[in-house]
């Protein structure tokens, strides 16, 4: 389905890019390799995909390699719902994560949303749209094996590996990969490169914080959840976005504006030119307003994914047609 490649950015360290842009749940993954033993940095979003990516994985590794150690970066079904596909295999994750796993809408609901919603509305044509191309039929969703808060420690053959726990931010139970002899970090969803992100849990300056963090780490090269490879100066661009996204949320909400105007007005005035589906602006002020509301209660996905959906559907028809194939 997609066209892929394992990227080498390190001996023994590789990035699994699906390649897309402007579109949902083609996350990427990790993979490292040293003396016989692996991990694997989150998995695909569906068995398919997962194939496609273990495929490739082994094809530099060797086909004996055991894949029996996975790392998920947090809950979301992009990143975890590949894991039936190595069964058997220990799954580490922050604790939160484990917690978190029960908020997400299951495979089947997802698929449900997918098939039942009528594409003539904003919320069932968006679904098809973005998620159509997907099969998670079938899916068994896994929970983590090992658990921690804070951090843990680990080697992977030769190469030392450190899981540094950084949420609540892009979800309750985020962590980082940070391979400190290679200088490289593994983030998942605090970061996204190319695309507007869609962050859950937030508020924005933890997201921040968690980018400062993974600064002070000083790595060469990081691998976000979504998109090309960043360097530490297009993760001080994103950090740039973040605080002021933070910002305009401040002063909007002060003025009494929804946050799904708020969205509206800040894609009206391109703000953020260049960044790849705007309408989650209204996903991601939505989370800050209820920070700002101080409101503690859990978000309404549907609600977020139909306010996304409303903006994407009211731009001009040329993005509605936007391709899902490669550029
Ligand atoms: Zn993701």
């Amino acid at each position: 389905m997609a066209t892929t490649h394992l990227k080498q950015i390190a001996p023994g360290i590789f990035a699994w890019q699906p390649g897309y842009e402007a579109t949902w749940g083609l996350a990427n993954c990790g993979f490292v390799v040293s003396e016989g033993q692996a991990l694997v940095i989150d998995t695909p979003y569906t068995p398919v995909l997962t194939d496609v990516f273990l495929t490739a994985a082994r094809s530099v590794a060797g086909h004996d390699i055991p894949l029996d150690r996975v790392v998920v970066t947090h809950a979301n079904g992009d990143h975890t719902w590949g894991l039936q596909q190595l069964p058997g295999v220990d799954v580490y994750a922050t604790h939160a994560a484990l917690e978190h796993q029960c908020l997400e809408p299951r495979p089947e609901q997802l698929q449900a949303l997918i098939y039942d919603t009528d594409p003539g509305q904003p919320l069932g044509w968006y679904f098809q749209e973005h998620f159509g191309k997907f099969d998670f039929a079938g899916i068994e969703v896994l929970p983590p094996t090992t658990t921690f808060t804070g951090r843990y420690d680990f080697e992977v053959g030769q190469i030392p590996v450190e899981l540094h726990e950084v949420g609540p931010a892009h979800t309750v139970g985020d962590l980082i990969v940070h391979l400190p002899e290679q200088r490289i970090v593994f983030a998942g969803d605090i970061v996204f490169a190319g695309d507007h992100p869609s962050h859950w849990a937030g508020p924005l300056e933890r997201i921040a914080a968690a980018c400062a963090r993974i600064l002070d780490l000083a790595p060469e090269w990081i691998v976000p959840g979504h998109g090309p490879v960043m360097t530490p100066d297009d993760l001080r661009e994103y950090i740039t976005y973040l605080d002021d996204l933070a910002d305009q949320a401040y002063v909007m909400h002060g003025q009494g504006r929804t946050a799904v105007d708020a969205a509206r007005i800040l894609i009206k005035e391109d703000r953020y030119a260049g960044l790849g589906l705007p309408e989650r602006l209204a996903i991601t002020l939505s989370t800050q307003y209820r920070h700002l509301d101080q409101d503690a209660a859990a978000p309404n996905l549907l609600e977020l994914m139909d306010h996304a959906a409303r903006i994407a559907w009211n731009r001009p028809s040329a993005n509605r047609s936007r391709p899902t194939t490669p550029r």
